[in-house]
């Protein structure tokens, strides 16, 4: 599994892909890549010290993915991270979270503020319609409008390609997506081992009439296939 890749258009970064403990949440419909995980913390940071070890700060961005939440990350990754940031001149840093996870989001900030690091969280709303969110894809969010949503978070992922999504319905999450969070992250839905299949349809009307629209936006990030950040398998 390759975790180490450099992102080079729009907001240029480094980005890892960590091992945690585990995604604490699991339960998202659609999603198979919680499976990337230790329960041994130890394992993680031999794991996660080799690939800290290829990041040079060139871009002053690093974006840390871990298939769950920054909080399943072991303590000496995070130290390693916030000393590599120093030594490298990386002035901000990018994570993950479930909402769960919100209220552990301002000691994060203040733990890499410290050292003059900036925090960028991202969370997987994949859709703003509420009803289709959270029974049909069970993101654990509940019936929170947008704006709340955005109250601790800076980033968001929308996911694509979904049996039921229209043009009218992507268009709308984009719009939404980009007026209460900084940068959006387009993911569209791939073959794995859950239940949930991608609707060809959908993701033939995201290429027509959605992906030429919006992917010269700089706020705007996406992947066709969920390898195009380079990280994963
Ligand atoms: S919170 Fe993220 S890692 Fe966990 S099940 Fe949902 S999509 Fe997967």
């Amino acid at each position: 599994m390759k975790r180490y890749a450099e992102i080079t258009e729009k907001n240029p970064r480094e980005i890892l892909l960590l091992r945690g403990t585990g995604c604490a949440w699991k339960r998202c419909a659609f999603c198979d890549y919680h499976l990337d995980y230790s329960p041994d913390k130890e394992e993680n940071f031999e794991l996660n010290r080799g690939e800290i070890a290829k990041v040079t700060g060139k871009y002053g961005r690093l974006e840390v993915i871990n298939s769950g939440s920054f909080v399943e990350l072991d303590q000496k990754t995070m130290e390693l991270l916030k000393s590599v940031c120093r030594e490298k001149g990386i002035r901000e840093i990018h994570f993950e979270s479930h909402w769960a996870y919100r209220s552990f989001i301002p000691g994060l900030r203040k733990e890499f503020g410290a050292s003059g690091i900036t925090v960028k969280v991202k969370i997987g709303v994949e859709t703003f319609d509420r009803d289709y969110r959270e029974r049909t894809l069970r993101k654990g969010i509940g019936e929170r409008e947008p704006e709340k949503i955005a109250v601790d978070f800076d980033e968001v992922c929308l996911l694509f390609g979904l049996c039921g999504q229209t043009r009218e319905s992507m268009e709308r999450d984009i719009e939404t997506g980009l007026r209460c969070f900084e940068r959006v992250c387009i993911n569209i839905m791939t073959e794995n081992s859950t239940a949930v299949r991608p609707d060809e349809d959908v993701i033939a009307v995201f290429q027509r009439e959605i992906y030429p629209r919006y992917i010269g936006n700089p706020r705007v990030d996406i992947l066709l296939e969920n390898t195009d950040f380079g990280v994963g398998e």
